[in-house]
């Protein structure tokens, strides 16, 4: 925060470490200095998170992900009080960016089950994020579902669930988190997620930064990200210790 500080912005959980931040601090202390709140709660959604409830002014959400739920639209939304909302509409009126009436049905299906759907997100979370912590070929993982993730407190206060989003560093190096993604057969290899089907990236290789702007954004060579789709638990922990397994044999 400095004097001219207007807008605080947050995202929670973040990507890809999954910290979650306490928004009722983060209103509080903006309300007290005359600055806005928005807060982009994709990754929570509003099954799991209500930001407006803890005193954030507006939130955003990108439809693409759990709303629409089944990697086949892009759309977003913007939530807050009506006197915020109305500049915004306005500037889409002049800009013009409006949804297609395909893209419009496809997130109106997808709503309808999104309470379903996150809840089996949130069981798969929280049991494959158990899975992989104890495995010796994972060195960490990041999901504010386990008592270990720095922002555990703050999460279980905060959200009714964890999400399907889990974050986790593979013993070794780059190469050995890029063979790992490799042996998985399950999730599809990918940038998005929130869909019903599981998706998985290597940050450090889906994005083409040089090693001095992946330490500047804090990205570790070896960390993997998987979004866990609706798949059953167990499928998805057996296709995740086949390919641990064989990384440990591989040595
Ligand atoms: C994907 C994503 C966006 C961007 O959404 P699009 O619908 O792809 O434009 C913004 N915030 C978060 C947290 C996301 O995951």
């Amino acid at each position: 925060m400095r004097p001219r500080t207007r807008l605080f912005f947050a995202e929670t959980p973040t990507n890809p470490y999954l910290r979650v931040i306490d928004l009722e601090r983060m209103a509080d202390l903006a309300r007290r200095h005359g600055i806005l709140t928005v807060v982009d709660s994709t990754f929570a959604t509003p099954i799991n998170l209500r930001p407006l409830e803890h005193g954030i002014d507006l939130v955003i959400h990108s439809a693409s992900k759990y709303l629409g739920g089944h990697n086949d639209l892009l759309g977003g939304a913007v939530v807050g009080s009506r006197e915020l909302i109305a500049p915004i509409e306005e500037a889409r009126g002049v800009m013009g960016g409006i949804s297609s009436p395909a893209d419009a049905y496809l997130l109106l299906r997808g709503l309808k089950t999104l309470a379903l759907r996150v809840a089996r997100h949130n069981e798969n979370g929280q049991r494959v994020a158990e899975f992989l912590a104890q495995h010796p070929a994972v060195r960490r993982v990041h999901y504010p579902g386990l008592p270990s993730h720095p922002d555990h407190a703050i999460a279980r206060r905060q959200m009714s669930g964890f999400g399907g989003v889990v974050s986790m560093e593979i013993e070794g190096d780059m190469a050995r988190a890029a063979r790992f993604v490799d042996l998985l057969r399950l999730p599809y290899i990918g940038p998005t997620l929130g869909g019903v089907e599981s998706i998985v990236e290597q940050p450090a290789a889906l994005f083409s930064l040089d090693p001095d702007e992946r330490a500047e954004a804090g990205l570790v060579d070896n960390l993997v990200r998987y979004a866990l789709g609706v798949e059953d638990a167990d499928d998805l922990i057996a296709d995740l210790r086949q390919a641990l397994d064989r990384l440990l044999q591989e040595g």
